[in-house]
């Protein structure tokens, strides 16, 4: 059985497609530039790689030439598009309504619709992929992946904010957590890696790139998670602040004349380590750079980074009582060997230890803690499509 994945952006569209038999990737690619000049098309498959440079004003034309490049006589890896059994979205929210992916009906469509005001950027682009799916291939079932749903399982303990009930019951403000695929993935794998009891195992995953989460879960389930009502909470990343101090904008505000939408965009797109390093980059392999020509700003920033995350698995451990296994995840949690281990150095009272040798690794299942270590600590890349793709055979099948 053959799924598409589709990962829709204001602008872009990803896919990959991926015949379950053995989990492999037949072919994979970018639509870019969707709606403005310069539409741009790479389609990856059998090691070659194929360009179309055409113009896609909508996702719907980019979903058409997706197909064509999946069928080509050259490039395509099917015949006929009849063979895809399914397709698989990524959808950013799915507000209070769903904790579970589904399968695309009017009514999944009307939430991702309700869930506009929620995420901005990407809901209103996940409704314009279905619908181009829906058009270009009628009848073929779409399944909605929420990247909220793992959050949902949180206690109101975890999930409400200390402010007045009323702006959760008109607003639905709460916090919802993000990269939830990621983190369902990753936790699983670690429990599967690790070796832990499957209903019982508690596992903390750090998924640290250029956005950053870090979640707790006990059997899967997730008991906490670090972003929020949207992704400006929790850790420092590349460009935003995650925690602060409400005040903060306030105080931005008055200093500098800006209103809050100027302050909030300030925080979600200037902050994290690219602010706190005085403008360098919100790259890590540029601040790392930065650090080792001497830049005392980047220093501090990759500090402060790593003392946020360490705080946050101290929180987490507390909040379940005990941690069994912690996975590393994403572009820095997975190959960031100098990162990984000065986080690992906060965490001797938990009887951690690592194995620097093991550590010396990027990008692969590698358990990273020495056989006497207290907790199980490993990284584990994650694969968000493939849990997409996972997801939807399991709910087409
Ligand atoms: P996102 O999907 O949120 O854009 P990724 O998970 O792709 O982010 O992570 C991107 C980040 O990973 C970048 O900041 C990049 O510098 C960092 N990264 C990749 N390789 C390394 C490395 N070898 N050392 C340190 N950081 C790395």
């Amino acid at each position: 059985m053959k799924v598409l994945v589709l990962n829709c952006g204001s602008s872009s569209l990803k896919y990959q497609l991926i015949d379950m038999e053995n989990e492999s990737v037949m072919a994979k690619g970018l639509c870019e530039r969707i709606g403005i000049d310069g539409s741009k098309l790479t389609h990856k498959a059998n090691d070659k790689e194929m360009v179309v440079e055409q113009p896609m004003p909508k996702h719907t034309e980019a979903i058409s030439l997706v197909m064509k490049a999946l069928v080509d006589p050259e490039y395509g890896v099917i015949t006929d598009t009849k063979e895809i059994a399914a397709v698989g979205h990524r959808v950013l929210h799915g507000g209070t309504v769903y904790s579970e992916s589904i399968v695309v009906n009017e009514d999944v469509k009307r939430v991702i619709r309700e869930c506009f005001d929620l995420g901005p950027l990407h809901n209103p682009a996940n409704l314009m992929g279905i619908e181009a799916c829906e058009e270009a291939m009628p009848g073929t079932p779409n399944v909605a992946v929420w990247d909220t749903a793992f959050g949902m399982a949180m206690d109101e303990k975890a999930y409400l904010y200390a402010i007045p009930h009323e702006y959760y019951e008109k607003y639905s403000i709460r916090r919802y957590g993000f990269h939830g695929t990621s983190h369902m993935f990753v936790s699983g794998e670690a429990i599967k890696f690790a070796g832990l009891d499957p209903e019982k195992g508690k596992v903390i995953v750090c998924h640290l790139g250029n956005g950053a989460s870090i979640s707790a879960s006990i059997g899967g389930k997730c008991v906490d998670t670090s972003m929020g009502l949207t992704p400006l909470e929790g850790l420092i990343m590349g460009t935003r602040s995650g925690d602060l101090d409400p005040a903060v904008v306030q105080t931005i505000c008055n200093k500098e004349g800006k209103d809050v939408n100027e302050v909030l965009n300030i925080l979600n797109k200037k902050s994290g380590v690219l602010g706190m390093s005085g403008g360098v980059s919100s790259d890590f392999r540029d601040i790392e750079k930065a650090r080792e020509e001497g830049n005392h700003l980047a220093d501090v920033a990759l500090q402060a980074f790593i003392y946020r995350v360490a705080k946050y698995i101290g929180a987490y451990t507390a909040a379940m009582n005990g941690v069994d296994a912690i996975a590393f995840t994403a572009g820095v949690g997975e190959n960031d060997i100098k990162s990984r281990k000065a986080i690992c150095e906060y965490l001797g009272y938990l009887g951690v230890k690592i194995d620097d040798e093991a550590n010396n690794c990027r990008g692969k299942n590698q358990m990273i803690s020495t056989a006497d270590s207290k907790v199980k600590v490993m990284i584990l890349p994650t694969n968000e499509e493939l849990a997409i793709a996972r997801e939807t055979l399991r709910l087409v099948k």
